[in-house]
């Protein structure tokens, strides 16, 4: 049967983004999706929200997809689904899927590489020095030297971990289940996080947020690690304990932070992050979702539930990612 043939499905559009992003990601989706009928989340009244068979969703307002009792799949326009799971309203019994966009695990991939390329040359100590206008260089250091954890081997650390093994970087990777990874040392389970970050240099956190992983990196893990080890967040603010990381890097057993994602977004501006010597602040910009990459992705699993196949991505609830 071609696609054609099939009936047009109504799309529901619910995102919580700014103007200008919203009216990009409609413009491309029912461009991508033209004979589907697409609802404005925004606009809608409860019928028209009652017809939708799949939501496109991006920060969807709590309590809002529950209106929609014929939903065949969510689809999330974000890699993370921590913040859509924690939505008790969220119908139980429709499939998810969330974005898996290779544009994103690229970009994911160089701002890692960024980060551990700053922290292996002391680049970032030298944006000090130039506020300072401090001439002073330091010894240069191998890149065979930094040994790099990457924490969780999925879409995003798997990429990256696999860039810093191309830099030279001696990479090893620690996953729930055990992964097989060219040219990085992987580790799985509980039971082996501790040593794996007792022989890293920098840490770099690529794993989901789940009730497992949710502050994860307490006081007792940041002692696990080598003394003036660096430690790289780029999953989720609520894996590290803030509080714990500030006495870390006071204490100096941990020597640097790269922080893109922080407990509360926008990070607070009297927050300590923000005016810390040693901490790197990124408004959580790791890695977007690649509009132009990510749409195809959501044609494809719209297509995949009109033929009444199985969308790509599916996120496993009882794991929560
Ligand atoms: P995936 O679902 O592809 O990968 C998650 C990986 O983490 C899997 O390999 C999984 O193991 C592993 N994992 C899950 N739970 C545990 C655990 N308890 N212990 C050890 N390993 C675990 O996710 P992605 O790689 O696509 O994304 C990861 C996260 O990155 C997202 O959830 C999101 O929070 C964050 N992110 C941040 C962005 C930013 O801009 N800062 C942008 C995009 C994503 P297994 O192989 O066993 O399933």
């Amino acid at each position: 049967m071609t696609p054609n043939a099939t009936p047009p499905l109504t799309l529901l559009f619910e995102a919580s983004l700014d103007a200008g992003e919203r009216a990009d990601w409609w413009r491309a989706l029912t461009t991508a999706l033209p004979r589907d009928t697409w609802i404005d989340g925004a606009g809608a009244d409860a019928s028209a929200r009652a017809a939708a068979d799949i939501a496109v969703v991006a920060n969807p307002t709590p309590g809002r997809l529950a209106a929609s009792p014929r939903l065949r799949l969510v689809q999330s326009l974000w890699a993370g689904v921590d913040r859509l799971l924690g939505d008790p309203t969220l119908p139980a019994d429709v499939p998810l899927a969330r974005m898996v966009d290779p544009a994103m695990s690229a970009a994911m991939a160089e701002t890692a590489c960024w980060a551990v390329l700053s922290l292996q040359r002391g680049f970032l100590d030298y944006l000090d020095r130039q506020r300072e206008r401090t001439w002073l260089p330091h010894a240069q250091r191998r890149a065979d030297e930094v040994p790099v954890l990457v924490l969780g081997l999925g879409e995003m650390g798997r990429a990256a971990a696999l860039k810093l093994a191309g830099l030279g970087f001696p990479v090893a990777g620690w996953n729930r289940s055990a992964r097989d990874v060219p040219g990085v040392r992987c580790a799985h389970g509980l039971g082996s996080l501790d040593a794996a970050l007792g022989e890293a240099e920098v840490v770099v956190n690529l794993l989901p947020l789940t009730p497992d992983t949710r502050g994860l990196l307490d006081a007792r893990r940041f002692a696990a690690m080598r003394r003036g080890a660096a430690l790289v967040n780029l999953a989720r603010g609520a894996h590290v304990v803030e509080a714990d990381l500030l006495a870390a890097l006071e204490s100096g057993q941990v020597a640097r932070a790269v922080l893109d994602v922080f407990a509360k977004e926008p990070l607070p501006t009297d927050h300590a992050f923000w005016t810390h010597p040693r901490v790197t602040v990124l408004p959580h910009v790791a890695a977007l979702t690649d509009l132009r990459t990510a749409v195809a992705t959501v044609a494809a699993n719209v297509e995949a539930v009109r033929r009444g196949g199985t969308p790509m991505h599916l996120v496993d609830r009882q794991q929560g990612y």
